[in-house]
């Protein structure tokens, strides 16, 4: 029996996630949430003013919740957040979670959340944490339409529950397996989509300096041995596909920063588990070069084509 669910991290993609949450849970339960940022707590409030309550930290929101979603950057804050040291006592381990379900949405290095984990059930035995990043974007979050990628197995019994909550937010949860699977399906999801926009920038740029209009180039990829859904749906050459960022101004997108942050994960992932990957390090000095280019930073990560040098008129 549920009476309180948890939200720890409403930014771009947490705001969206717990709206949905506030909108579709039965009216009995409240649904807690804490940011370091208390405007968006305050814009979530005002949207929902009889579900929402602020909690004072990640502590009070896990004393008053039976399940605890958190969605934040960067494994350092998942870290923080979660387990108790440094400054901040008032971190989820902090609460007695025992029997309650843990859920975090980050994208994040496998090692934090497998890290987090471990601390979690040495602490709190009877407490269950997963790790479930999505994919699909921020449109796809205020949509509901994300995908999530559960590290679970088939057989794990909460797994019902848990494919019933997240379809309140999502349309689709994938099985990837055990504890820290939906990270490491969800990073090498990421490194073939940014290897391929770097791809697909470079093929449109050749056939283009070679007097190819774009919109046949990506006919011919779609016909041919070169399709793929980044060309077909996200094409890095403005004006092909009238809905992707790219023919909006690289808005509204995935932003670039993301794509590197993501990428060197996957990179540092497959390191340690000795997978070869000779495209990596291209991919990585190619998304940090436009991260931190005035003319590609906070854009959507196809705009790449532009980093490279790409004729965009
Ligand atoms: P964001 O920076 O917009 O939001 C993160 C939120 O966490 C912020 O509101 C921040 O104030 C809060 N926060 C940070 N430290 C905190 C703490 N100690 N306690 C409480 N709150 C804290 O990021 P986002 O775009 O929502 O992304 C969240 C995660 O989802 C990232 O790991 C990202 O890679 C992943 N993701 C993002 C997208 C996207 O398109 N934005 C898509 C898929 C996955």
């Amino acid at each position: 029996k549920i009476s309180g669910l948890g939200f720890i991290g409403l930014g771009a993609m947490g705001l969206p996630m717990a709206g949905h949450l506030a909108a579709k849970l039965p009216e009995h339960i409240k649904v807690f949430v804490y940011d370091i940022n208390p405007a968006s707590v305050d814009q979530l409030q005002q949207e929902y003013p009889n579900r929402i309550v602020k909690g004072a930290s990640a502590k009070d929101v896990a004393d008053k919740s039976d399940i605890i979603l958190t969605m934040l950057p960067e494994g350092k804050h998942v870290r923080a957040v979660y387990m108790e040291g440094g400054a901040d006592a008032d971190t989820i381990s902090a609460s007695d979670v025992s029997g309650k379900l843990l859920i975090d949405c980050s994208t994040i290095d496998t090692a934090s959340s497998l890290a987090v984990k471990e601390h979690m059930s040495n602490k709190w035995p009877t407490t269950s944490f997963y790790d479930a990043p999505v994919s699909g974007g921020v449109v796809g979050a205020q949509k509901g339409t994300i995908a999530f990628f559960l590290g679970c197995d088939d057989g794990d019994t909460n797994l019902p529950f848990l494919t019933q909550l997240l379809k309140l937010m999502g349309q689709h949860v994938i099985t990837c397996g055990g504890p820290s699977k939906g990270l490491a399906a969800k990073l090498s999801n990421n490194y073939l989509s940014g290897t391929i926009a770097i791809a697909v920038s470079e093929a449109m740029d050749m056939g283009m300096r070679s007097g190819l209009d774009p919109r046949v180039l990506a006919k011919v990829f779609a016909a041919g041995t070169g399709q793929n859904t980044v060309c077909d749906k996200f094409c890095p050459v403005p004006g092909v596909v009238p809905e992707a960022p790219s023919s909006k101004g690289y808005t509204n997108g995935f932003k670039v920063q993301l794509m590197r942050k993501d990428f060197a994960l996957a990179l540092d992932m497959a390191e340690r588990v000795g997978a070869r990957n000779v495209l990596g390090p291209a991919g990585l000095a190619t998304y940090d070069g436009a991260s931190n280019d005035p003319r590609c930073r906070d854009l959507d990560s196809r705009v790449v084509f532009r980093y490279l040098g790409g004729n965009e008129d």
